[in-house]
């Protein structure tokens, strides 16, 4: 069979799904290409979406192919009243044959360079409002791999599990990354309240560029886990510690503020999310230009001082 793919995102990042599907047919001796024209008839053309229409335009479907599939997140996501709504029977789920293969990364010869990635554990519990994992992938966080089934001996792991804290055998996991001696980047972030000291001790054996965690609800009080993660962690510096601050969620300016102040006392440096950016009110972009840009955010270290026209 002659199989097309589309990487509807087109981001700087390689499509887990279309990797897996790709060592599929392939390992069944299907010809695999990224589709290029309708000039060229398929037997079967993936279009996969990750991101939400917000962040990536969906494209047309190809005319000249037997069979078209589509699936992924940003298929399954609208826009009702402002807030993401995640329609499940949208995104189907890879039969176990192709979610447990190793994936192809050679069709990503660039993005995918030396990188191996994949889920570890799948699921979360926390169910956060904005968040679509626990609808997509249930309220339990449950263990799916082993990383030798996605990683081939690469210099640099991209773990994308939501929540791999809250999985019981998070140790073991824990280990098998640490055991890798490669670059671990945990790309969803870390639960701060599941740290313990056995697990900043784990992270602490993994060779990590830097940690991401967050702090998405101002009514949720992070501080004390945020300090004692600080005494138990090795590393000091806070640009190895990062922390997604969500806004534009239902949190006031000063609520943004008390945990971008906060975070930085407690020695981590604070990443401004925004929620639906279009909808945006221009205070919060000016608060995500002075946070995120390090030099801007060290130089001025009080947002009411800063201000937007002299960068
Ligand atoms: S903790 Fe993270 S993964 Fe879990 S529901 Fe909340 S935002 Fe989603």
């Amino acid at each position: 069979m002659k199989i097309g793919l589309i990487d509807v995102d087109s981001h700087n990042y390689p499509n887990l799904a279309l990797m897996k599907i790709s060592a599929w047919h392939k390992s069944r001796g299907d010809t695999v290409e990224w589709w290029w024209s309708d000039m060229v008839h398929y037997d079967v053309v993936y279009m996969s979406k990750v991101f939400s229409n917000e962040y990536s335009a969906d494209v047309q479907e190809p005319i000249n192919a037997d069979r078209v599939i589509k699936g992924g997140t940003g298929y399954a996501i609208d826009l009702e009243n402002g807030v993401e709504v995640y329609n499940k029977e949208r995104d189907p789920v890879l039969p176990p044959e192709i979610e447990n293969i190793c994936p192809d990364y050679s069709i990503y010869p660039e993005l995918a360079k030396d990188t191996a990635n994949g889920f570890l554990t799948r699921g979360c519990p926390r169910g956060c409002a904005f968040c679509h994992v626990a609808k997509k992938e249930g309220r339990k966080s449950c263990q799916v791999a082993e990383l030798a089934e996605f990683w081939r001996g690469q210099r640099n792991i991209q773990i994308m599990d939501p929540n791999i804290l809250a999985c019981k055998d998070r140790a073991k996991l824990l280990e098998q990354l640490a055991a890798s001696r490669a670059y671990v980047d945990f790309n969803q972030g870390l639960d701060i309240r599941l740290t313990d000291r056995d697990v900043a001790d784990l992270i602490g054996r993994i060779r990590v560029q830097r940690l991401h965690f967050a702090w998405d609800n101002p009514k949720d009080d992070l501080r004390p886990y945020f300090q004692r993660f600080s005494e138990w962690y090795r590393r000091k510096d806070p640009s190895k510690k990062v922390v997604y601050v969500l806004t534009n969620f239902g949190s006031t300016l000063d609520e943004d503020l008390f945990r971008i102040y906060t975070l930085r006392d407690l020695g981590y440096d604070p990443y401004v999310m925004i929620y639906n950016k279009s909808s945006a009110p221009q205070e919060i972009r000016y608060l995500q230009r002075w946070c995120n840009n390090r030099l801007i955010f060290r130089a001025q270290p009080d947002f009411s001082k800063y201000d937007p026209r002299r960068g």
